[in-house]
């Protein structure tokens, strides 16, 4: 249930029905949206009667919330969700093209990754200095040297930064070189994880896990949400299925309006673990901006036949350029920009 008070409720009438809530042994979450106050009920308390709720000084109105994911759902938030990073401002009618490689591999990879994609008209610079590879002879990433490239490279371009966490007890150093901290999909459901990044206050970008339904993916995000930490992009990058032959992962492109029309949270499609294949990156990428994403993430990488991580799904850098014209061009088809 979520109880929503009236603009001109007193500080008093708020805090008598907290205490009216916590005492039939619910936790409370205030939220102040436009003026408004709303109180959600969370835990496990005793039955509450919404009409004697109703009925406190106070309260406008009282709504019962009957998915399991309640912070993020429209229910409680009808509005869509944006949050600044930067200049730009993610939720709204802009369009955030987040762009880099995998990996951050060198300095000099990085830079001119950084500076291309900027060119071309990238919003955020993506690169993983931790990465989480099936292999553990896989390369790892380069750990904090890699976030200091991030950090040179944001200074040299102003992209903001948006990298991989992978264990809770690195959030405070990531978080101090990032501007988005991603969760990978191997991670969504590592609770300790979406429990420190909630804590951490700072915008994530939630993977959904490969084999992790929608429903799955909001109760990620809850984690999150329920620190108080509202600035969660979700992302589909792309499930298990069964055929694997031909690309890497099938992009769930159903999943964007179904996420956009039960939460309030932005959504962003990864196209490139999605197919895995760099040749068709353009159309998923395309198709996703059609069905409503409010951002991209994109593999680029100077000279992908090379690249340490993921370089069958990475755009070269003129393709990166080539795709963004395309990018602009579909946006503005649905009335949004980059
Ligand atoms: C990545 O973004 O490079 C990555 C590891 O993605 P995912 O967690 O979706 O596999
Ligand atoms: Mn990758």
């Amino acid at each position: 249930m979520i109880i929503i008070m009236d603009p001109e409720a007193t500080g008093f009438e708020i805090e008598n029905v907290v205490a009216e809530v916590e005492a039939r042994g619910w936790q409370t979450h205030i939220s102040r949206d436009s003026g408004e106050t709303i109180i959600g009920l969370q835990g496990q308390g005793q039955p509450m009667d919404p009409f004697h709720m109703g009925q406190l000084p106070g309260v406008r109105h009282t709504m019962a919330i009957t998915q399991k994911f309640k912070l993020a759902s429209r229910a409680f938030r009808p509005e869509d969700t944006t949050f600044a990073i930067g200049d730009m401002i993610i939720g709204g009618s802009q369009l955030a093209v987040i762009a880099g490689p995998c990996s951050v591999e060198s300095r000099d990879q990085l830079l001119e990754t950084a500076h291309a994609v900027k060119d071309a008209g990238a919003t955020f610079l993506r690169g993983g200095a931790y990465k989480p590879r099936t292999s553990p002879y896989s390369f790892q990433g380069l750990g904090e040297q890699g976030l200091k490239f991030l950090a040179e490279a944001r200074e040299a371009t102003g992209l903001p930064i948006v990298t991989e966490v992978m264990s809770p007890n690195k959030v405070p150093l990531v978080s101090v070189y990032a501007d988005v901290l991603q969760i990978g999909a191997r991670n969504m459901q590592n609770y300790d994880l979406l429990n420190a990044v909630g804590r951490a206050q700072k915008p994530v970008l939630l993977k959904r896990g490969m084999s992790a339904t929608i429903e799955d993916l909001l109760m990620a995000a809850e984690y999150i949400l329920a620190h108080g930490n509202y600035q969660v992009m979700l992302c589909e990058r792309g499930i298990r299925s069964f055929d694997n032959k031909y690309s890497r992962n099938t992009f769930d492109i159903n999943a964007i309006p179904l996420l956009k029309e039960v939460t309030h949270l932005p959504v962003v499609a990864d196209p490139s673990h999605a197919i895995g294949v760099r040749r068709h990156v353009r159309a998923v990428t395309l198709a996703g901006i059609a069905a409503g994403a409010d951002g991209l993430i994109i593999e680029t990488h100077p000279d992908p036949d090379h690249a340490v991580s993921d370089g069958d799904q990475s755009l070269t850098l003129p393709q990166f350029a080539e795709l963004m014209d395309q990018v602009r061009a579909v946006a503005s088809a649905i009335d949004r920009v980059v």
